[in-house]
């Protein structure tokens, strides 16, 4: 049974239920973790107050650097059985585990590096007067953090947090929490001052809730579902505390007649079956031009068959998905798509190794979609592609922007100055032109437009998110 990490020590949570840890590769519960409660919620807080008046509050720039960077060589150190933990808790196949641990070491060492270069400015004023802006840390920063890519959302909320001189509650996802627990324990052995970083792992709405809703935190990270990141965006406006909210994304790959098609196909591919299509990145929409539609349906297709889903240590292009509730919900897209006579492109294979209680879903691209249809608007969390005909670039930018949704865009043509034109186009918060970055890229300043949510991630951005600023204005005069 897992504890709770809270003040650098591992503590038993105030109340005695716990949370089995699940296996969706065969769906057996193999571990528990604490089910904390609002108490322990309070006490993390509490920690992290205490942190922020004693050393870790005193700590200089430079020290919080070379402590991320130490955590970061921690990680590194630890890859091969992190990756194991990870691959086992989250179901995603090995190698993919073993990309987002080692994305997780880079964000400590991208953001241990640039811990000691964020400095203020000196403002020209009036004469007799030196108005300095001070960057400051926000104080206790809390992170709610997703089932999809743990190790890699650790890294990428906490860093730059701590970075900046912030104490951090993480409140991972309550199936997938091993990651979290695990990473506490390297911080605990690298010496990160206690009460920094602080675990509570339990369920959304009620360790989650707490959380969001604890009148001592100034500042709230979240990447999740719509429904809940309202209620987070809501639980700040309270108080009001600001936040981040990363809430998914229907995100468009958009292929031109002229585009070099063998480069592309193989990036598309791994946009929509990377993590089995669980994603919020994931390149759910392929918009292809009327001109090469049916060519390029029909190779696209041939590779779409090879994909095989398998449990993590097949190590496939594809594992299970999080758990039944997800299985359900994709089958259901599925089956209503079917049911629609949405005429299905192509489907993958679920290996007849994988096991039976395992919660697979075989990758499937429909095609052509209406852009009414629900595989067309909504986030699916799932293999499944909807493949959409387009004329021109004007009807490109229509389809693109036709969801609630602007996370991110690919577009796939070797005409530079359509390139640009699409771009400006499309309202996504990072476009990629003839590549595709589902997850990774930590140098690269990333969060949503419309429904996706507000506030950046990842870059030197992140730190602007997780900064106070403070206007000292000191008269010299007489
Ligand atoms: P998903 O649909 O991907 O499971 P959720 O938005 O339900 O996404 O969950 C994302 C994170 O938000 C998880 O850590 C979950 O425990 C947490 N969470 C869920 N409900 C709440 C809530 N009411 N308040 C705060 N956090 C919550």
């Amino acid at each position: 049974m897992k504890k709770l990490f809270i003040g650098g020590e591992w503590v038993a949570g105030a109340g005695n239920a716990v949370l089995p840890v699940i296996c969706p590769s065969t769906g057996e519960v193999y571990d528990e973790v604490t089910r904390g409660t609002p108490q322990d919620i309070d006490c993390a807080v509490d920690a992290a107050a205490q942190a922020l008046r004693g050393q870790w509050g005193r700590t200089t720039a430079l020290q919080r650097g070379r402590w991320l960077t130490e955590l970061s060589q921690e990680i590194l150190k630890h890859r091969a059985e992190l990756s194991q933990i990870e691959a086992r808790d989250t179901g995603k196949p090995l190698t993919t585990a073993h990309n987002d641990v080692t994305i997780l070491a880079r964000y400590f060492e991208f953001y241990g590096a640039a811990a000691d270069k964020v400095s203020g400015e000196v403002i020209p004023f009036e004469s007799d007067y030196l108005v300095t802006l001070l960057r400051e840390p926000l104080g206790i920063t809390a992170h709610i953090i997703p089932w999809n890519y743990p190790a890699q959302m650790i890294g990428r909320s906490i860093a730059p947090a701590l970075a900046m001189g912030n104490a951090t509650v993480l409140k991972p996802a309550e199936d997938t929490c091993l990651s979290a627990l695990y990473v506490a324990d390297l911080a605990r052995e690298i010496g990160l001052p206690d009460g920094a970083f602080n675990v509570v792992t339990g369920l959304g709405e009620e360790a989650g809730a707490a959380l969001a809703q604890n009148s001592n935190i100034d500042f709230i990270s979240f990447t999740g579902s719509n429904e809940v990141g309202t209620k987070i965006q809501a639980a700040c406006a309270r108080r009001p505390v600001k936040c981040v909210l990363e809430l998914g994304g229907k995100s468009p790959q958009i292929v031109f007649a002229d585009a070099n098609i063998e480069r592309a196909i193989p990036i598309i591919l791994r946009a929509i079956v990377q993590n089995a299509g669980q994603t919020c990145t994931a390149g759910s929409r392929l918009l292809v031009q009327r001109s090469i539609y049916e060519g390029f349906v029909e190779r696209i297709a041939q590779d779409f068959k090879k994909l095989q889903t398998g449990s993590y240590d097949m190590d496939l292009d594809c594992g299970p998905l999080m758990n039944g509730t997800q299985q359900l919900r994709v089958t259901n897209y599925i089956q209503e798509a079917k049911d629609s006579d949405i005429p299905v492109l192509a489907e993958g294979s679920i290996h007849p190794d994988a096991p039976k209680s395992g919660f697979y879903v075989a990758p499937i691209m429909f095609g052509p979609v209406e852009i009414t249809a629900a595989i067309a608007r909504e986030e699916v969390f799932g293999p499944v592609l909807s493949v959409i005909p387009f004329e021109d670039e004007q009807d490109a930018i229509r389809i693109a922007n036709s969801t609630d949704y602007g996370l991110v865009a690919g577009i796939w043509t070797e005409n530079g100055a359509r390139q640009h034109r699409v771009a400006r186009g499309i309202r996504a918060g990072q476009v990629f032109i003839n590549s595709y970055g589902a997850g990774g890229g930590v140098e690269l300043p990333f969060g949503g437009t419309k429904r996706s949510g507000h506030g950046r991630e990842k870059g030197l951005l992140a730190l602007e998110e997780v900064s106070s600023y403070k206007t000292l204005v000191n008269y010299y005069g007489e």
